[in-house]
């Protein structure tokens, strides 16, 4: 086994995600995984279950002082529930600490409210993180493990786009080295996902469900020689369980098969998640904190088998847009003029096919977002060099495995399965490891048990 730079032991880092930390069972359950190996010592949480989403209501500029108490006492309360099983005088000095967190929260609420702003939103939504980290430090002490809080924001540099703060790679590396690595030599240490911090000091975030990349980025700065995702399911699955109950756990996967899984809308990961682990080659272990014993998946490099379908992925509310333009015949330069606009509106563009006078491409629905990416604005702009027809109410269905672009068979099997849907849209070509279309959201749950039944039965 690798051993990472300063300590010559093997370093796990280990991601306890929401519903691992969500109350004092579950914290004490993640401390156990800790306690059982000794490899583990960075330890990243997410905010307890629920407390992010209170957070993101909290700082939305409408909210009144009556709804921000209720927030702040909603979240109070689930952290309480946590520090109540601690014994009398650890509880007391944990919840000064929670109180005086919670009362620098409402002032910048009440700010928020007053004058809103971005910076602000994101200090707001900070909270989670740092409180639960603080307890779950605790917890591992009360489990006999030397567990110690660590604020990320003295390495985790980023810019200071605020909601989704890109990182400072070279810097959090160097940081690491110095202020985090000979901590980890006799601590265990806690810290937090998904908050940084940038150059004039002010707390960002890296996106929703962020804490799983910066899990993936310590690790890679800390040349750890393991990251252990602990999550609520046991591993990542051959499709989502709650569409069939044929799905199943699987046991390896490659870094390439799990990246487009978690693009593709498998909820498991953040998409980002793989990119520093497959930068430096970290094996990721997905697992569930509630059954260790049941094991998970383990994503690397190489595996062991490579079959053609390994699993299926369903992402709902897709826009699909079909740009229109007889001049495209023969005409060069007309999609450079359409991607010009998408890229001045910051759309990344998911699939994409052509015919000779029209395109059709696809956008996701970011998470969280309740309005589509496609504004009139966007619409507009394109529709000053042709048709343009915008569509909601899709989903993309993604087919993940092997050598699809080489298989013999591929279209038969997937589509002849389909014959009574409407397939909408094919991408197929760009990558081996994937294959995928659009259907109606009403056939999404269909084709997905359709699909699943005829290729992993
Ligand atoms: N607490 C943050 C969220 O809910 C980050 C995370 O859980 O990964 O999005
Ligand atoms: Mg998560």
């Amino acid at each position: 086994m690798n051993s990472n730079i300063t300590t010559n032991l093997p370093l796990t880092i280990a991601k306890f995600g929401g519903t691992s930390v969500a109350d004092y069972d579950a914290m004490m359950r993640c401390a156990n995984i800790i306690k059982n190996d000794t490899s583990n010592r960075l330890v990243v949480v997410s905010a307890s279950a629920g407390v992010t989403n209170h957070l993101v209501r909290l700082g939305q500029s409408d909210v009144s002082l009556a709804e921000q108490a209720d927030i702040i006492s909603q979240i109070k309360a689930i952290q309480l529930n946590i520090t109540q099983h601690f014994s009398a005088d650890i509880e007391r000095a944990l919840n000064t600490e929670i109180e005086s967190l919670l009362e620098a929260l409402s002032v910048l609420a009440l700010a928020q409210s007053k004058q809103y702003n971005l910076q602000h939103s994101d200090a707001i939504l900070s909270f989670g993180e740092q409180l639960s980290s603080r307890i779950f430090a605790q917890v591992l002490r009360v489990a006999d493990v030397a567990g110690e809080y660590f604020n990320v924001q003295e390495v985790m540099k980023t810019n200071s786009l605020f909601g989704k703060a890109v990182v400072d790679v070279a810097q959090l590396r160097e940081l690491c080295q110095s202020e985090l690595a000979p901590k980890l030599v006799n601590k265990v240490i806690v810290t937090q996902g998904f908050i940084g911090q940038d150059a004039q000091g002010n707390t960002t975030t890296l996106g929703r469900g962020g804490s799983d990349y910066s899990a993936a980025l310590l690790a890679e700065a800390l040349s750890g020689t393991n990251l252990a995702i602990w999550t609520d399911v046991v591993g990542i699955f051959t499709t989502d369980p709650r569409i069939t109950d044929q799905a199943r756990s699987i046991a390896e996967i490659s870094f390439g098969e799990a990246a487009e899984m978690a693009t593709f809308g498998a909820k498991i990961l953040h998409p980002a998640t793989l990119i520093p682990a497959m930068r430096c080659n970290i094996p990721v272990f997905v697992g569930s904190s509630k059954e260790p014993e049941k094991g998970g998946t383990q994503i690397k490099k190489k595996v062991d088998s490579n079959p053609t379908y390994r699993s299926i992925a369903l992402r709902r509310e897709q826009t699909l847009v079909t740009v229109k333009s007889p001049a495209m015949l023969h005409a060069s330069g007309f999609l450079a003029n359409v991607f010009a606009i998408l890229a001045k509106h910051e759309l990344s563009v998911d699939l994409i096919t052509t015919s000779e006078i029209s395109v059709a491409l696809t956008f996701d629905n970011p998470v969280g977002s309740t309005q589509s990416q496609i504004t009139s604005a966007v619409v507009e702009e394109l529709e000053q060099l042709c048709e343009v027809s915008v569509e909601h109410g899709l989903s993309l269905v993604a087919v993940i495995g092997n050598g699809l672009t080489r298989a013999k068979g591929i279209g038969q099997s997937i589509f002849d399965t389909l014959n009574d849907i409407n397939v909408r849209l094919i991408c197929h070509g760009a990558s081996a490891n994937n294959l995928c279309f659009l259907v109606n959201e009403a056939d999404a749950n269909t084709t997905v048990e359709k699909l699943h039944k005829a290729l992993f039965a």
